[in-house]
């Protein structure tokens, strides 16, 4: 078998190659860890660029098991946010050269919804002389509203497929229209036409989930030529199907460090791309994201939803910042950002560099 070394001198990873660095323990992890560093500093730089998180409402239509806001819990007071908050807020980010801006929330599909979206994102462009990126997070829609929106200011697209392999998809989610993995993987193949920033992920130790399930995710990122990725650790949520599942996962600890290290060999196959550090990395671990940011992530997603609602946006549990506002978070997250060597990129939208590049070799 070849040594961790040899493989991180080969300039592309097979499926096996992947399965022994995620295997990895920790002497060897440095390794690959240190690589994804030299590999960051050389691609992409150490700028970390902002994109300020707006969750504006958790009412959501479907009902995937892992997650706290799916539909069927009753036990969670569903919000959503009025249009003049959510300026308010895309407002601070632009006072506060955030430079762009994530707008995020279950999953909705009825003209209502997609108008409000549609109204927001001129909005957002005109108060911002059009200085806000904005980055949809809002789930499946039909071609046409993905192209509404991109004509209406929106240029990147955040749809996680949650993981690449159909059999386990079909685990975590109930199986019927709504919830379909051919439909998922076709939705990113559209935003990617329609010429949006195309980004996805998975969650990282799922129940039932196997390192060669791992590595075909990135392998599948690769293939697909995504420009921008967010893999962040499952977290158990009590209120969710899944959590009767929750002897089978590994510890929490042993999550995070594989999401740091599938973070850090993405960053190694795929040099110019964006990756986010995970909120979620931040419920295991205070500084979660900064190490992600540290071993190959160069976004982060600062959250910036009033902090009364944030309590009620739990996907999982133990999220963080849930009692803190915006403004209290500023200083302190500069600060990190800044021992883990990297410096804050304000005013810049940091576009990955990747799309552009795919651009040039239509
Ligand atoms: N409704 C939209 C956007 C909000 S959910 C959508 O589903 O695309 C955003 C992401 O949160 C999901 O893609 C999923 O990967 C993540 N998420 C949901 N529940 C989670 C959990 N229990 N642990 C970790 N991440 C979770
Ligand atoms: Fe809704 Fe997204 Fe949660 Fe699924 S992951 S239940 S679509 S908010």
């Amino acid at each position: 078998m070849e040594s961790i070394f040899e493989i991180l001198n080969k300039n592309d990873f097979n499926r096996c190659n992947i399965v022994t660095l995620l295997k990895s323990k920790s002497d060897e992890s440095k390794l690959i860890l240190d690589k994804a560093r030299a590999v960051k500093l050389a691609n992409v730089g150490s700028k970390v660029y902002y994109r300020g998180l707006i969750e504006f409402s958790n009412i959501c239509l479907k009902d995937c098991y892992y997650c706290g806001i799916r539909r069927s819990n009753k036990n969670t007071n569903r919000y959503e946010i009025d249009a003049d908050n959510i300026l308010k807020a895309a407002k601070f980010a632009h006072e506060n050269r955030y430079a762009s801006i994530v707008l995020q929330a279950g999953e909705r599909t009825d003209n209502v919804f997609v108008e409000k979206v549609n109204k927001l994102l001129k909005e957002i462009k005109k108060i911002s002389n059009g200085e806000l990126g904005i980055t949809i997070s809002l789930g499946e829609q039909s071609e046409e509203v993905f192209k509404r929106w991109f004509d209406s200011g929106a240029h990147r697209f955040l749809l996680r497929i949650e993981t690449s392999n159909r059999e386990l998809y079909s685990k975590i989610h109930p199986n019927n229209n709504i919830h379909n993995f051919d439909k998922r993987l076709e939705m990113l193949q559209s935003l990617q036409n329609i010429g949006y920033q195309t980004g996805t992920g998975v969650m990282v130790g799922l129940p039932f989930q196997t390192y060669e399930d791992l590595a075909d995710d990135l392998l599948y990122f690769k293939k697909f030529n995504i420009d921008m990725v967010g893999m962040g650790p499952y977290i158990e949520h009590t209120e969710t199907p899944l959590y009767q599942h929750r002897q089978k996962l590994l510890p929490a600890k042993e999550r995070f460090n594989l999401t740091i290290k599938m973070n850090a060999i993405l960053r190694i196959m795929m040099k110019d791309i964006n990756i986010a550090a995970a909120t979620a990395l931040q419920s295991i671990d205070p500084l979660g994201r900064e190490k992600a940011l540290k071993f190959g992530a160069n976004v982060i997603m600062p959250n910036i939803t009033p902090t009364i609602h944030r309590k009620e946006y739990q996907l999982y549990e133990n999220k963080p910042c849930i009692d803190e506002g915006a403004d209290d978070c500023m200083g302190c997250l500069e600060a990190r950002i800044g021992l883990a060597g990297d410096t804050v990129a304000y005013g810049e939208w940091g576009d990955s560099k990747h799309f552009f590049e795919r651009q040039k070799k239509k």
